[in-house]
């Protein structure tokens, strides 16, 4: 490759960031540092309406958490600042002084009333014509279907007409008169794309009081930012061939130097193969963290919406993703989102850390959560590092170790079994007559270790009372944890300590 690569991510802070936002933030950092380049994060927020601080704070807030670090844009700056398009008025206004003085931009005086209405009228001509060549029993000239959106009537306005039009006082807007046939490009996901420009009309770069519109905006920033790839969704796919025009007009005046590579990245989707969208819940990117989710785990699970390491394999480690990004292995077709792989992923991912690096990680949930107070206690801490390496294996998620652990830190006054459970395995009679037999063995323990509650318990409830291990040790962990699921039972037993652990069996005495 020829110029250093730079490449960007332009989210417009809108709501909350989506999922498919990072795998596009993910594909143009892998691609940038595969190659040794600058990933680029740039605020579009030219919407003013729709764009809010709180939106901006998730997105910036996501991408430190993802560990997706930018070389250039907002709290890190860079040679190109502003990074936010609110910010560089002054430069879009600058572009389009410089865009107007060349023969690619003209002014259209046309209300909108007047562009629908001819559109209007042309659509009736057309049905006219259909039905005509329709009752001639297909004879003649087949009616072409006419095209929609602007009609380019302003395209080569006299200067008699303009001076009457501005002596009318009617607004304007600057278009960009796209050239005739077709515009090709060899896109870097999809391969060579090509739209006829007859299907693409000339489009507004600014509205009628100066302000600049997305169409402008874009593609300045890009050829200011020297970027050379844009990667980004294929929902951006129509607007590249308005942006590949736009870009000549923007080399003719001096402002772009090239341009760029296009790669569309495919849609995400969603249940019953619809495209995800802001309403579905795990769309929400920040939603994994919340839940629990590794970044290590989200990542290489949106890593393979569209893309693979290789054949078999489904793990990897983002440096490996990096080493072997090819863009051009990105698959077109459209990648399916699935929970329960993207669950699995993560939970690979939190077997491969250390203990210690589990129980820092899962500390802030357990803090949020109320499971352990803060800031955290001695006795706290250590009993907490007694008990990680009993869970660290059995959690998937970072929140799974608060539901394991719960029962050890909760005060004895607010601990309560879960309803069903005790239900079943506590208040029958059998539960009952497990419990007291266990309360007997292990009152008269000398030693209080997970070995001698193993014997004394494995004694008493299976040797003597003849009971399943399952039966036995079940009614004595929902009693002890609250719950049928908890860490190891009699390790359990043991970090809970004598009195607490005699004190439960006692209390789910009746
Ligand atoms: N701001 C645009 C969006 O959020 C991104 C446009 C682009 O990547 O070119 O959809």
């Amino acid at each position: 490759m020829s110029a250093p690569v730079r490449v960007r991510m332009a989210p417009s802070p809108t709501g909350s960031p989506h999922v498919g936002l990072v795998r596009t933030a993910l594909f143009n950092w892998a691609f940038a540092r595969h190659h040794g380049g600058q990933f680029v994060f740039r605020i579009e927020d030219t919407d003013k309406e729709r764009s809010t601080d709180e939106s901006l704070a998730s997105i910036i807030d996501l991408m430190r958490w993802l560990g997706l670090d930018w070389d250039e844009g907002p709290e890190v700056g860079g040679p190109h600042a502003p990074y936010f398009q609110s910010q560089r008025g002054d430069i879009y206004a600058d572009a389009l002084a410089r865009l107007q003085s060349s023969g690619r931009v003209y002014r259209c005086y046309c209300t909108t009333e007047e562009t629908e209405g001819r559109a209007l009228a042309k659509k009736e001509e057309y049905a006219a014509a259909k039905a005509a060549f329709a009752a001639a029993g297909g004879q003649g000239t087949k009616p072409e279907a006419p095209v929609m959106g602007y009609d380019g009537f302003c395209r080569d306005l006299t200067d008699e007409q303009i001076a009457a039009f501005e002596a009318e006082g009617r607004a304007s807007v600057p278009r960009l008169r796209m050239p005739d046939g077709s515009i090709t490009w060899n896109d870097l996901v999809r391969g060579e794309v090509t739209f006829e420009t007859k299907h693409v009309p000339d489009f507004a770069l600014a509205r009628a009081n100066g302000d600049p519109l997305y169409t402008l905006v874009n593609p300045v920033d890009d050829a200011l930012m020297e970027i050379t790839h844009v990667l980004r969704g294929e929902d951006l796919l129509s607007s590249t061939p308005r942006q590949i025009a736009l870009y000549e007009a923007l080399k003719e005046v001096g402002i772009a130097k090239a341009t760029p590579e296009f790669g569309h990245l495919p849609y995400v989707m969603g249940e019953g193969n619809k495209k995800l969208s802001k309403r579905d819940p795990e769309a929400h990117a920040l939603a994994y963290r919340d839940q629990g989710f590794v970044p290590e785990g989200l990542l290489n699970y949106l890593a393979l919406l569209g893309w693979s390491i290789a054949a078999d394999r489904d793990i990897f480690s983002l440096e490996e993703m990096v080493e072997a990004f090819d863009i051009k292995d990105v698959n077109a077709n459209p990648a399916k989102f699935d929970l329960k792989k993207c669950e699995a992923i993560n939970a690979t991912h939190v077997h491969q850390l250390s203990v210690e690096e589990i129980t820092d990680r899962a500390l802030p949930y357990l803090k949020r959560d109320g499971v352990i107070s803060d800031p955290v206690s001695d006795a706290d801490a250590q009993l907490l590092e007694l008990a990680m390496p009993f869970v660290a294996e059995r959690v998937s998620k970072l929140t799974e170790v608060g539901d394991l652990l719960h029962f050890l830190f909760v005060p004895e006054a607010d601990f309560v079994l879960d309803e069903a459970d005790k239900a079943k395995m506590v208040d029958s009679d059998e539960g009952q007559a497990v419990l007291q037999a266990a309360y007997d063995a292990l009152r008269s323990l000398e030693v209080w270790s997970a070995a001698q509650i193993s014997d004394a318990l494995t004694q008493a409830l299976v040797e003597e009372m003849g009971l399943k291990p399952r039966v036995a040790f079940g009614a004595v962990r929902v009693a002890a944890t609250g719950r049928r699921v908890s860490p190891p039972l009699f390790e359990s037993l043991e970090l809970l300590g004598r009195e607490r652990s005699l004190g439960r069996l006692q209390g789910a005495l009746s």
